[in-house]
Protein backbone atom coordinates (compact mmCIF):
# COMPACT_ATOMS: atom_id res chain seq x y z
CA UNK A 1 0.00 0.00 0.00
CA UNK A 2 1.22 3.77 0.50
CA UNK A 3 3.79 2.93 3.06
CA UNK A 4 5.25 0.24 0.99
CA UNK A 5 5.32 2.42 -2.38
CA UNK A 6 6.82 4.93 -0.40
CA UNK A 7 9.36 3.33 1.14
CA UNK A 8 10.36 1.49 -2.19
CA UNK A 9 10.79 4.99 -3.71
CA UNK A 10 13.77 5.93 -1.68
CA UNK A 11 15.42 2.80 -2.19
CA UNK A 12 17.59 2.93 -5.13
CA UNK A 13 19.33 -0.11 -6.64
CA UNK A 14 23.44 0.29 -7.21
CA UNK A 15 24.00 -2.49 -9.60
CA UNK A 16 27.79 -4.37 -9.27
CA UNK A 17 27.88 -2.65 -5.60
CA UNK A 18 30.39 -4.27 -3.67
CA UNK A 19 31.30 -6.51 -6.26
CA UNK A 20 30.24 -7.76 -10.18
CA UNK A 21 26.60 -9.10 -10.41
CA UNK A 22 25.55 -8.14 -6.86
CA UNK A 23 22.57 -5.32 -6.81
CA UNK A 24 22.98 -3.43 -4.01
CA UNK A 25 19.57 -1.87 -1.79
CA UNK A 26 21.00 1.89 -0.98
CA UNK A 27 18.93 3.37 1.50
CA UNK A 28 20.72 6.69 2.00
CA UNK A 29 17.89 8.98 -0.21
CA UNK A 30 15.57 6.86 2.36
CA UNK A 31 17.71 8.72 5.39
CA UNK A 32 17.65 12.25 3.50
CA UNK A 33 13.71 12.15 3.10
CA UNK A 34 11.96 13.03 6.28
CA UNK A 35 8.53 12.13 5.21
CA UNK A 36 9.65 8.27 4.44
CA UNK A 37 12.16 8.12 7.47
CA UNK A 38 9.51 9.43 9.78
CA UNK A 39 7.47 6.97 8.19
CA UNK A 40 9.29 3.82 8.45
CA UNK A 41 10.24 4.68 12.30
CA UNK A 42 6.26 4.89 13.20
CA UNK A 43 5.74 1.95 11.19
CA UNK A 44 8.23 -0.08 13.18
CA UNK A 45 7.43 1.41 16.18
CA UNK A 46 3.51 0.11 15.86
CA UNK A 47 5.35 -3.35 15.45
CA UNK A 48 6.81 -2.77 19.04
CA UNK A 49 3.75 -2.02 20.35
CA UNK A 50 1.76 -5.24 18.61
CA UNK A 51 4.87 -7.55 19.30
CA UNK A 52 4.48 -6.30 23.30
CA UNK A 53 8.28 -5.41 22.98
CA UNK A 54 10.59 -4.60 25.98
CA UNK A 55 14.20 -3.78 24.40
CA UNK A 56 15.01 -3.24 21.02
CA UNK A 57 18.33 -4.21 19.41
CA UNK A 58 19.94 -3.11 16.24
CA UNK A 59 22.76 -4.90 13.98
CA UNK A 60 25.36 -2.67 12.97
CA UNK A 61 25.47 -0.51 11.20
CA UNK A 62 22.30 0.61 9.55
CA UNK A 63 20.43 -1.18 11.95
CA UNK A 64 21.87 1.15 14.36
CA UNK A 65 20.18 4.05 12.49
CA UNK A 66 16.43 2.62 11.89
CA UNK A 67 16.61 1.58 15.50
CA UNK A 68 17.36 3.95 17.62
CA UNK A 69 14.77 6.11 16.72
CA UNK A 70 12.25 3.71 16.87
CA UNK A 71 13.68 3.15 20.35
CA UNK A 72 13.49 6.66 21.36
CA UNK A 73 9.41 6.52 19.39
CA UNK A 74 8.40 3.68 21.17
CA UNK A 75 9.98 4.63 24.72
CA UNK A 76 11.91 1.51 24.93
CA UNK A 77 15.79 0.82 25.30
CA UNK A 78 18.02 -0.10 22.47
CA UNK A 79 20.62 -2.18 22.62
CA UNK A 80 23.69 -2.49 19.86
CA UNK A 81 25.29 -6.12 18.46
CA UNK A 82 27.98 -4.59 16.55
CA UNK A 83 31.06 -6.77 14.88
CA UNK A 84 33.36 -8.75 17.43
CA UNK A 85 35.94 -6.56 19.16
CA UNK A 86 34.18 -3.36 19.37
CA UNK A 87 32.27 -3.60 22.73
CA UNK A 88 34.27 -2.46 26.13
CA UNK A 89 32.41 -4.77 28.29
CA UNK A 90 31.90 -8.50 28.98
CA UNK A 91 30.22 -9.99 25.62
CA UNK A 92 28.63 -13.08 24.27
CA UNK A 93 30.00 -13.85 21.03
CA UNK A 94 28.53 -15.74 18.08
CA UNK A 95 29.76 -16.91 14.47
CA UNK A 96 28.08 -17.48 11.59
CA UNK A 97 28.84 -18.22 7.67
CA UNK A 98 29.53 -16.15 4.67
CA UNK A 99 29.55 -16.45 1.27
CA UNK A 100 32.87 -17.24 1.73
CA UNK A 101 34.35 -17.77 5.43
CA UNK A 102 33.13 -16.82 8.81
CA UNK A 103 32.19 -13.40 10.59
CA UNK A 104 31.43 -12.83 14.16
CA UNK A 105 28.56 -10.50 16.33
CA UNK A 106 28.91 -9.72 19.89
CA UNK A 107 26.62 -8.36 22.44
CA UNK A 108 27.06 -6.77 26.11
CA UNK A 109 26.29 -10.17 28.05
CA UNK A 110 24.67 -7.78 30.25
CA UNK A 111 22.40 -5.68 28.29
CA UNK A 112 18.89 -7.82 28.15
CA UNK A 113 17.01 -9.19 31.05
CA UNK A 114 16.37 -12.29 31.77
CA UNK A 115 12.92 -12.97 29.68
CA UNK A 116 13.21 -9.23 28.20
CA UNK A 117 11.19 -9.58 24.55
CA UNK A 118 13.28 -8.62 22.18
CA UNK A 119 12.60 -6.67 18.77
CA UNK A 120 15.59 -7.30 16.38
CA UNK A 121 15.88 -4.21 13.58
CA UNK A 122 17.94 -4.08 10.53
CA UNK A 123 18.02 -2.88 6.97
CA UNK A 124 18.16 -5.68 4.56
CA UNK A 125 17.43 -9.44 4.94
CA UNK A 126 19.69 -11.24 2.84
CA UNK A 127 20.59 -14.73 3.27
CA UNK A 128 19.81 -14.52 7.20
CA UNK A 129 22.73 -15.42 8.38
CA UNK A 130 23.29 -12.08 10.34
CA UNK A 131 20.05 -11.96 11.72
CA UNK A 132 19.89 -15.88 12.48
CA UNK A 133 23.19 -14.83 14.62
CA UNK A 134 21.18 -12.10 16.68
CA UNK A 135 18.72 -14.29 17.68
CA UNK A 136 20.97 -16.92 19.33
CA UNK A 137 23.22 -14.05 21.34
CA UNK A 138 19.03 -12.96 22.32
CA UNK A 139 18.37 -16.64 23.56
CA UNK A 140 22.17 -17.21 24.71
CA UNK A 141 21.67 -13.77 26.79
CA UNK A 142 18.29 -15.25 28.36
CA UNK A 143 16.23 -13.02 26.57
CA UNK A 144 12.56 -13.87 24.66
CA UNK A 145 13.00 -13.55 20.91
CA UNK A 146 9.82 -11.05 19.90
CA UNK A 147 10.44 -10.86 16.27
CA UNK A 148 13.10 -9.95 13.85
CA UNK A 149 11.65 -6.34 11.74
CA UNK A 150 13.19 -5.33 8.48
CA UNK A 151 13.19 -2.54 6.12
CA UNK A 152 13.70 -5.19 3.12
CA UNK A 153 13.40 -8.27 2.70
CA UNK A 154 15.46 -10.06 -0.70
CA UNK A 155 13.20 -13.13 -0.84
CA UNK A 156 15.13 -14.46 -3.69
CA UNK A 157 17.89 -15.21 -0.85
CA UNK A 158 15.49 -17.60 1.02
CA UNK A 159 16.82 -15.84 4.21
CA UNK A 160 13.07 -15.92 5.67
CA UNK A 161 13.90 -20.23 5.77
CA UNK A 162 16.92 -19.90 7.34
CA UNK A 163 15.80 -17.60 10.20
CA UNK A 164 12.38 -19.79 10.76
CA UNK A 165 14.46 -21.82 13.71
CA UNK A 166 15.93 -19.34 15.48
CA UNK A 167 12.88 -17.30 15.03
CA UNK A 168 11.08 -20.16 16.35
CA UNK A 169 7.41 -19.08 15.39
CA UNK A 170 7.85 -15.72 16.51
CA UNK A 171 7.31 -12.80 13.51
CA UNK A 172 9.56 -12.20 10.72
CA UNK A 173 8.14 -8.53 9.40
CA UNK A 174 9.37 -6.95 6.04
CA UNK A 175 7.89 -3.19 6.06
P1 LIG B 1 22.59 -11.46 5.51
O1 LIG B 1 23.31 -11.80 6.76
O2 LIG B 1 21.09 -11.54 5.67
O3 LIG B 1 23.07 -12.18 4.30
O4 LIG B 1 22.95 -9.95 5.18
C1 LIG B 1 22.28 -8.95 5.84
C2 LIG B 1 23.24 -7.89 6.29
O5 LIG B 1 24.01 -7.41 5.19
C3 LIG B 1 22.46 -6.73 6.84
O6 LIG B 1 23.08 -6.27 8.03
C4 LIG B 1 22.47 -5.69 5.75
O7 LIG B 1 22.71 -4.41 6.28
C5 LIG B 1 23.58 -6.11 4.81
N1 LIG B 1 23.13 -6.18 3.41
C6 LIG B 1 23.17 -7.24 2.57
N2 LIG B 1 22.73 -6.91 1.35
C7 LIG B 1 22.39 -5.61 1.41
C8 LIG B 1 21.85 -4.67 0.45
O8 LIG B 1 21.60 -4.96 -0.73
N3 LIG B 1 21.61 -3.42 0.90
C9 LIG B 1 21.87 -3.05 2.18
N4 LIG B 1 21.59 -1.78 2.53
N5 LIG B 1 22.38 -3.89 3.10
C10 LIG B 1 22.64 -5.15 2.71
Amino acid sequence: EALRELLLGRIVDVPDYPKPGVVFKDITPLLADPEAFTALTEAFAALCERHRVDKIVGLEARGFILAAPVAVRAGIGFVPVRKAGKLPGATLRQAYDLEYGTAEIEIHAEALGRGERVLVIDDVLATGGTAEASLQLIRRAGAEVAGVAVLMELGFLDGRARLADALGGAPLDAL
